[in-house]
C-alpha cells in the first residue's frame, strides 16, 4: 500500500480557536462579574466534527442548570456562526471542568499517574451525578453512509475494504486499519460501516469514538474508579470504530487499557476498525505491541482525491444542497483546492452562502469572489523553486540558469521575471530571494523587481506572459 506523499499536519485546532472566540464574545457581552461566575469555569470537553456537536462541561449541577437556561442559545448561535453551519452544543456536568486547564492537559496529568478525583464531600456533587457516563448509543452520524460517499481512484480500495468488513464484521479483516491525511474521508467511511451494520443488525452493539474522547473516558474511569464498568462496556461491543488513534501517542495508560479492549474484542470475534493519519509502523509514541496488533489485519490507505473526483464531490454536494453548479465552476474550484475533501466542502459552503446572500447564480466569477481568501492562501504556498521551474519551462531555458552567473539576455530576462514573481507571489524577502537565485545580492533582486514591474505596465506582451505563468503556477 503506498503511503501519503504529503503527510498533513495533525488535527486542526479550529475548535480551540472557537473556544477563544466564544469566550471573547461573552466577555464583551457580560459584566466582568457575570463572566467570571458563569463562563470562565466552563470547559470545552469535546468537539465531534462528524456530527457537528460540541460538548461543554460545567463544574457543578447548579451552574449547569443555570448555563443551560441562560446561555445555551447564545452558545449555539456563536458556534453556528463561527463554523458556518448549525452546531449542536450540549452541556454536561464535568468535574474536571473546574480545573484550570483544558481536557488534554487533564489527560496528561492522569497519564502521569496523578489522581484527579476530588472527594465527593469536597466537590459537593453526589456520586450519581458525576457518575461515569457510558454512552448507550452508537454515536453514529446517519448521514455518513456509503451512498453519500463519492468514489474515485484515491479511495476505491479503502471503500471496497470497508464494504467487505461491513458485510462480514469480525471475520474478514480484523482489525481494519485505515489511514490517510486530514479530510480525506476516513471518519466518513467508518461511520458508513457502522451505519451499514446497524441497518442489517439493529441490535448489534456498535460504538464510534474519537480517540481523544476515549482518552478522556479512561481519565474519567480513573477518577471515578469506574474501570470495571468501562471494561465491561468496551469489551462487550460487536463493533468498535476508533477514530484518529494517533491521539493515543504518549498516553501509556490509555494504550494499555485499549490493548486489553482490543484483545478481548478480537477474541470475541468482534470487529475493530481504527483510523490514523499515518500507517502503523510510522506512528510515534505508540507501544510496539499495539503497533504490531494494528498491522495484523488489513491496513489500507486513503489518498488525496484526484481532480475528477473533486469535481464529482463538489457537484454531488451542491446538488445535495439544492443548488446546481455547472461543471465549469466545479472544475475551477477543484483545480484550485487540491488537498482534501473537507476543504472542498468549506469552499462550497462559502460559495453557497454568497449566492444565497447576494441572490446570484453560481458562475466562475462569483466563485472567485466568494473564495477570495481561500485562493490567496493557496497562492502563498507557491514556492520560489516552483516559480523558477515554471518560468524556465516557459522560456525554454534550463532551471539551473536561474542560479547560474551567466548573463546572456535570453537567460537574464527570464531570471528577472522569476525574481519579480517570487517577490509578488511568495512571502520571501529580497535577500532570501537573492539567496535562492544563486546567492545574488538583494539589490540585484530589487532592480529586477522594479524593472519588470515597470515594463509590465507598458508592455502588454510581457504582461500577458506573466499572466499565463501565474495561471500555470496556480493551476
Ligand atoms: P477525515 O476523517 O479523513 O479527516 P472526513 O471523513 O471527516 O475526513 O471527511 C471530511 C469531510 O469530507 C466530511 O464531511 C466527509 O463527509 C466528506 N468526504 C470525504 N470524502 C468524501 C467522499 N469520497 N465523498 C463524499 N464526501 C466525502
Ligand atoms: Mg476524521
Amino acid at each position: 500500500m503506498s503511503n501519503l506523499q504529503n503527510p498533513p499536519a495533525l488535527n486542526s485546532t479550529s475548535h480551540l480557536d472557537f473556544w477563544d472566540n466564544a469566550l471573547g464574545v461573552f466577555s464583551r457581552e457580560l459584566s466582568p462579574q457575570q463572566f467570571k461566575t458563569w463562563i470562565q469555569p466552563l470547559r470545552l470537553l469535546s468537539f465531534e466534527e462528524s456530527d457537528r456537536s460540541l460538548t461543554v462541561g460545567a463544574p457543578n449541577r447548579f451552574k449547569l442548570d443555570w448555563i443551560k437556561k441562560t446561555f445555551a442559545d447564545r452558545f449555539q448561535e456563536i458556534a453556528s456562526q463561527y463554523f458556518g453551519t448549525p452546531i449542536n452544543v450540549s452541556f454536561v456536568l464535568a468535574q474536571e471542568a473546574s480545573s484550570p486547564t483544558t481536557t488534554p492537559q487533564t489527560n496528561r496529568e492522569a497519564e502521569s499517574g496523578v489522581m484527579l478525583a476530588i472527594p465527593d464531600s469536597e466537590s459537593g456533587i453526589s456520586v450519581e451525578e458525576q457518575s461515569f457516563e457510558i454512552e448507550d448509543h452508537s454515536k453514529l452520524n446517519p448521514n455518513l453512509t456509503f451512498e453519500t460517499f463519492v468514489t474515485g481512484k484515491a479511495n476505491q480500495l479503502a471503500r471496497a475494504a470497508s464494504i467487505q468488513v461491513a458485510h462480514n464484521p469480525g471475520t474478514s479483516y480484523n482489525p481494519m486499519f485505515l489511514y490517510g491525511g486530514v479530510g480525506l474521508g476516513k471518519t466518513h467511511l467508518i461511520h458508513a460501516i457502522g451505519n451499514h451494520l446497524l441497518k442489517e443488525k439493529p441490535n448489534a452493539r456498535i460504538r464510534y469514538i474519537h480517540a481523544e474522547q476515549y482518552v478522556s473516558d479512561v481519565v474519567r474511569a480513573y477518577q471515578q474508579k469506574a474501570f470495571d464498568r468501562f471494561k465491561r462496556y468496551y469489551h462487550s461491543l460487536d463493533l468498535l470504530l476508533i477514530d484518529d488513534i494517533q491521539f493515543f501517542s504518549g498516553k501509556s495508560r490509555t494504550q494499555e487499557e485499549f490493548f486489553y479492549a482490543f484483545e478481548a474484542l478480537l477474541s470475541n470475534k468482534s470487529q475493530v476498525i481504527i483510523t490514523s493519519d499515518t500507517y502503523p509502523k510510522e506512528m510515534a509514541g505508540i507501544d510496539d505491541r499495539l503497533i504490531s496488533r494494528f498491522d495484523s489485519g488489513l491496513t489500507v490507505a486513503i489518498e488525496p482525491p484526484e481532480l475528477e473526483m473533486r469535481v464529482a464531490i463538489l457537484m454531488k454536494k451542491a446538488a445535495g444542497e439544492g443548488i446546481a453548479i455547472s461543471e465549469d465552476v466545479a472544475f475551477f474550484v477543484a483545480k484550485h483546492l487540491r488537498s482534501n475533501v473537507r476543504e472542498l466542502e468549506g469552499a462550497l459552503r462559502k460559495i453557497l452562502a454568497f449566492v444565497r446572500f447576494h441572490g446570484r447564480d453560481v458562475t466562475i466569477d462569483v466563485a472567485k469572489t466568494a473564495l477570495k481568501d481561500l485562493l490567496t492562501i493557496q497562492n502563498r504556498q507557491i514556492s520560489v523553486e516552483n516559480i523558477q521551474k515554471v518560468v524556465a519551462d516557459f522560456y525554454s531555458i534550463k532551471v539551473a540558469d536561474m542560479y547560474s552567473k551567466k548573463r546572456p539576455a535570453n537567460i537574464a530576462r527570464p531570471r528577472q521575471i522569476a525574481m519579480f514573481m517570487a517577490k509578488e507571489l511568495t512571502q520571501k524577502s529580497l535577500p532570501e530571494i537573492g539567496e535562492l537565485f544563486g546567492g545574488r545580492d538583494h539589490t540585484t533582486v530589487l532592480h529586477a523587481v522594479r524593472k519588470i514591474a515597470d515594463e509590465r505596465a507598458h508592455d502588454s506582451q510581457l504582461n500577458h506572459e506573466i499572466h499565463v505563468i501565474e495561471q500555470t503556477l496556480k493551476a
